[in-house]
């Protein structure tokens, strides 16, 4: 893969680089966890005192494909102006008049945020066909690419694949970090190597558990999968979610891993509500006795030392999906030892321990962990799950040509 470095001298040179500064806001447009913005700095920074004209390049959210003021990177463009510590000019337009004159105003070192990507249809079209136009006027903006917005480098979308095969492209420092941390995980890993899974729905993660069954070896199963888990054990689980049309594929995962030897942990007691709510009634129960008018919502007390004791001799650890509904404090407690147990396995004896997915991030930083108590924490939710599937993710792909 290709790195900035290959780019050769980029002073004077319009750079464009695609970013992910898809940044969660509130209602009065506030950004309520700048994670992502401040990730996308270093590439920044690296590029202006190198005396590029740097124009970056982002989406917000889901707009439709037309301007809408709602999803607007204006506040964004503040943000990461206060982060680098220098002033980012805004284009109100993505390759527009607006786009055109602020990229004709750069001094080398300087910065210009472009208006979000996804009110351009172009950018998330289908086929190559609907995004070229697109992607050209992108590739007239700047003399070279640079791929640093991890988050989407699954996509096939025009400022992440088209442009790159329109200019001299490289990827970015966060890229590059992301793909060396995640390839320590699929090639060859410190052993013991345990995996733990959460987050909602078994059916999201399929792809990772059919791969990392054959590199792993302990899979620790939390959130609301686990439901699924015990069902094709034969147990009941009440009325906790339970994706009914994957039981068979989550048995046939149970055999799989006895046949190869891989140990897959299930927590041993569960916190049970009457409802999906903080204040449902709510008790600690053996897991495989969830009463019928109960709901599974965290791991219980007894589940959270057995997975704190199953990591805490692994080399290795990759942690995806929090272990339970862990946004209202009830049913914090089983993420919470969790996170603790990566952290003290990377002080303990610099276990390499990476965090994956975006609600797995925001709740070890609402524990009030720092980022440096981990190995990594990878911004790509998605992206990093693809790429442990052993998928190809086309943004990749495309540096490598
Ligand atoms: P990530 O973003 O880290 O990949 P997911 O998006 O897969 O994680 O899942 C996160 C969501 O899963 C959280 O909002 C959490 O409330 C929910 N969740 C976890 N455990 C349960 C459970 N037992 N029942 C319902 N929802 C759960
Ligand atoms: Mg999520």
């Amino acid at each position: 893969m290709k790195t900035i470095a290959d780019l050769g001298d980029l002073s004077g040179r319009r750079v464009l680089v695609r970013s992910d500064l898809n940044v969660p806001l509130d209602d009065d447009g506030t950004i309520t966890d700048d994670g992502r913005v401040r990730a996308s700095v270093p590439t920044i920074q690296d590029l202006a005192a190198q005396g590029a004209r740097v124009i970056v390049c982002a989406h917000l959210g889901r707009p439709k494909g037309e301007p809408d003021e709602k999803f607007s990177l204006r506040p964004v463009a503040r943000r990461l102006e206060d982060l680098l510590g220098r002033p980012v000019a805004f284009a109100t337009d993505t390759v527009g008049e607006s786009a055109r004159a602020g990229v004709e105003a750069l001094a080398n070192g300087q910065v210009l945020l472009l208006e979000n990507l996804r009110f351009n249809p172009g950018e998330t079209g289908k086929t190559a066909a609907d995004r070229r136009e697109f992607a050209e006027q992108l590739a007239t903006l700047a003399d070279v690419f640079v791929s640093d917005g991890f988050g989407v480098v699954h996509r096939e979308q025009a400022s992440v694949y088209d442009i790159a095969k329109l200019l001299p492209s490289a990827a970015g420092g966060l890229v590059q970090a992301e793909v060396e941390v995640l390839s320590r995980l699929t090639e060859d890993p410190e052993r013991p190597y345990a995996v733990v899974l959460g987050g909602a729905k078994v059916s999201d993660k399929l792809g990772v558990i059919d791969n990392l069954l054959g590199k792993a070896d302990r899979l620790l199963i939390g959130g609301g999968m686990v439901f699924t888990f015990l069902k094709a054990q034969g147990h009941e689980v009440g009325s906790s979610l339970l994706e009914e049309d994957q039981v068979e594929v989550v048995r046939g995962y149970l055999r799989t891993a006895e046949e190869t030897g891989v140990e897959i942990v299930l927590p041993t007691d569960i916190v049970a509500a009457t409802e999906f709510s903080a204040d449902a009634e709510h008790d600690v129960v053996p897991s495989d006795e969830i009463p019928a008018d109960r709901m599974g919502l965290d791991i219980g007390p007894d589940a959270a030392r057995l997975f704190a004791t199953k990591l805490a001799d692994a080399r290795t650890v990759f942690w995806n999906g929090p272990m339970g509904a862990f946004e209202m404090e009830p049913y914090a407690a089983g993420t919470q030892a969790v996170a603790r147990a990566l952290v003290d396995s990377t002080a303990n004896h610099d276990a390499l321990t990476v965090v994956g997915g975006g609600d797995s991030a925001a709740a070890v930083r609402q524990f009030g962990h720092s980022d440096d108590e981990f190995g990594h924490i990878s911004t790509g939710g998605g992206a990093s799950l693809e790429f442990l599937e052993g998928a190809t993710l086309p943004g990749l792909q495309v540096l490598q040509d």
